[in-house]
């Protein structure tokens, strides 16, 4: 009998004929429109596993109601959606994506890092608005890049390809981490410094943590304030390590030059929120690890995970 699987979002069909080789599959179908809640309780009672994304919490609620299951499969390298001591207390494996996202994810934060410093976003609507003139001299100037000192927060597998591409742009690459990482420090030229002294001396300053209890809120209207005032912040981790209100104070009163931000505490982001009216921010909608070939592999890599798990094996990422 084939292992009943419930999948959270349309697939890319690839995927879906590999998961239907052994199981049987049923699918949330609408690409733009996560599962709703109340679908995703009753579909849940009766699989064996379920494989889902970073929009889905699963909760000890939710976990209550399926007897059976056997593994969450997730589709992304965090995996704050979902409830892991529930689901290690039920017996449930839990897994995530590292490692095929991570060089991806880092083009994307140099990239957003580039974008906020020179103010892409804002010198090309500056165009399109027939706002161009002329030639100035202080013109949409923003700040350098090369020889600049980039501080980042959580040095990880995302952080260290961060690291290699701010070697390209001749900058000073601090760090902080709960421990130092000496074997990175000597290979990549890095410094390990306390959280305080990243946040005084760097440029740019880079999170790159997963969120977690203790890093909600990492960054709050203290660490704002350590900042200098060219400096630019840059989160492309989770919404919630850098506290919003706090973030709008700072850029609203120049405290700090910009922020760059992938992500958001509640997504998708209100267009109500107030930093969206901020011209000092640019932001993105949480699409770190999107290119073509890495989702594909992120969807494999889940797919390898979930039926490992269901085969009776060692899936290669189990969190729990
Ligand atoms: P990783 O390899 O586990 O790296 C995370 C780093 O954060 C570790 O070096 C860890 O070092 C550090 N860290 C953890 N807690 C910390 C704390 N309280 N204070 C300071 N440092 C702390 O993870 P990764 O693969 O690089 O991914 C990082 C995060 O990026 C993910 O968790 C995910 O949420 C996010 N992400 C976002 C996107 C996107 O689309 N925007 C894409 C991929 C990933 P210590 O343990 O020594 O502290």
């Amino acid at each position: 009998m084939k292992r009943k699987v419930y999948v959270t979002r349309k697939l890319p069909d690839v995927i879906v004929e590999r998961l239907s080789e052994t199981c049987e599959i049923r699918m949330w179908e609408e690409e733009e429109r996560p599962v709703p809640r109340e679908v995703l309780e009753e579909e849940i009672k009766d699989v064996d596993g379920l494989y889902c994304l970073l929009t889905e919490q699963i909760d000890a609620p939710l976990l209550d109601r399926a007897d059976k299951l056997k593994v969450i499969a997730n589709m992304a390298v965090g995996y704050n959606n979902i409830d892991i001591d529930a689901a290690k207390e039920r017996g449930v494996t839990v897994t995530n994506t590292p490692g095929v996202l991570t060089e991806t994810t880092a083009d994307l934060t140099f990239s957003l890092l580039m974008a906020t410093a020179r103010r892409i976003p804002e010198a090309s609507e500056y165009l399109r608005n027939g706002e161009w003139k002329t030639w100035s001299p202080m013109q949409l100037t923003g700040q350098d890049i090369h020889g600049a000192t980039l501080g980042i927060i959580g040095l990880g597998r995302i952080g260290e390809a961060v690291a290699k591409r701010a070697k390209g742009f001749d900058m000073k690459v601090l760090y902080h981490n709960r421990s130092q990482n000496r074997e990175a420090e000597g290979r990549l030229e890095l410094h390990y410094t306390e959280l305080h002294t990243l946040l005084r001396e760097s440029d740019f300053v880079c999170v790159l943590t997963p969120f977690t209890p203790e890093t909600k809120n990492m960054i709050d209207k203290e660490e704002l304030d350590r900042m200098k005032e060219s400096a630019i912040i840059i989160n492309t981790a989770r919404g919630g390590i850098v506290n919003e209100k706090a973030l709008y104070d700072a850029l609203k009163e120049k405290s700090i030059w910009a922020a760059g931000l992938d992500v958001f505490e509640e997504e998708p982001v209100s267009l109500n929120h107030p930093l969206l009216s901020l011209p000092n921010l640019v932001t993105l909608p949480h699409i770190g690890s999107a290119s073509i070939a890495t989702r594909m592999k992120m969807a494999d890599l889940a797919a390898t995970n979930l039926l490992d798990v269901l085969a009776g094996g060692d899936p290669p990422n189990k969190v729990v």
